[in-house]
């Protein structure tokens, strides 16, 4: 059995969306309409009056205006180009399910610091450190500890540190289809790669992690949360199965690690 109420323990990877939050990918807008609001549709369409209902109230409903890029979130091959390696580049819809549950892996970069890139040999050593062997199909989980900015101050969407090229081709080599991040995004800050690229006038310092999808088909997590409470670096399972908002590039996952209560020390 994959869940057993006596020997599991769940643990939330994910981060609320708060209504009306600024964010570097819009403004979500949330409109709440109440139980009185909820007597009049439904009266509407049931055909009879919103005092039929007790109280005159029914259920409530939410419209949300929310980027799908907003919150914990899979990327999908087409964010990141509209092929990948010549062929059409896989929608949301189009993700296969097999890699959205797999065996966790977490790698410790939390020593790589704002705006910093996180090497290849920064994650052959992160592996070897908590004596693991990446196989094909695992979730790798790059934990960088910056979910605990989020919500308090721009820093979130400034201060992380990001994937690089190598690194992430590296994964990619061992048979990973799926890797995450609990920080903005899978690349360095916006303004990190802006700034470097008006330095050095290389656009390969412009989203290289990104851009390995161009040729290599991979999904990737953003803004996941809690992996610093997942008590095991690994011999847990994920599960991250996204919203399917048609011909979307990317959608929202609920993403939770069942933890088997005997493997923690
Ligand atoms: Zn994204």
């Amino acid at each position: 059995m994959l869940f057993d109420r006596e020997k599991n323990l769940l643990i939330d990877l994910t981060l609320p969306i708060y209504p009306f939050h600024q964010d570097v990918v819009g403004f979500p807008k949330v409109c709440s309409w109440g139980h009185t609001a909820g007597a009049r549709l439904n009266s509407v369409q049931a055909g009879i009056e919103p005092d039929d209902m007790p109280e005159g109230k029914s259920q409530a409903w939410e419209e949300a205006t929310i980027a799908t890029h907003l919150g914990t979130h899979l990327d999908a091959p087409w964010h990141f180009y509209p092929t990948t390696a010549g062929k059409p580049s896989k929608r949301i819809e189009d993700v296969p399910l097999e890699w959205c549950i797999g065996d966790g892996v977490i790698l410790d970069l939390t020593h790589r610091g704002p705006g910093e890139l996180i090497t290849k040999e920064d994650i052959v050593r992160a592996a070897k450190d908590i004596d693991y062997k990446i196989k094909p199909y695992d979730i790798v989980l790059i934990r960088t500890d910056c979910d605990k900015m989020w919500g308090t101050n721009f820093d979130y969407f400034e201060k992380h540190p990001g994937m690089g090229r190598e690194s992430t081709i590296y994964l990619l080599d061992q048979g990973v289809k799926t890797i995450g991040i609990d920080a903005l995004g899978f690349d360095r800050p916006f303004k990190t790669m802006g700034a470097d690229f008006r330095k050095t006038g290389n656009k390969d310092v412009l989203w290289p992690a990104h851009n390995v999808g161009k040729e290599r088909e991979y999904c990737h997590l953003e803004r996941l949360a809690n992996l610093w409470k997942v008590p095991v670096p690994f011999g847990f399972t994920v599960m991250v199965a996204p919203v399917i908002v048609e011909g979307a590039s990317a959608g929202w996952v609920r993403a939770f690690a069942i933890v088997d209560k005997d493997k923690i020390k």
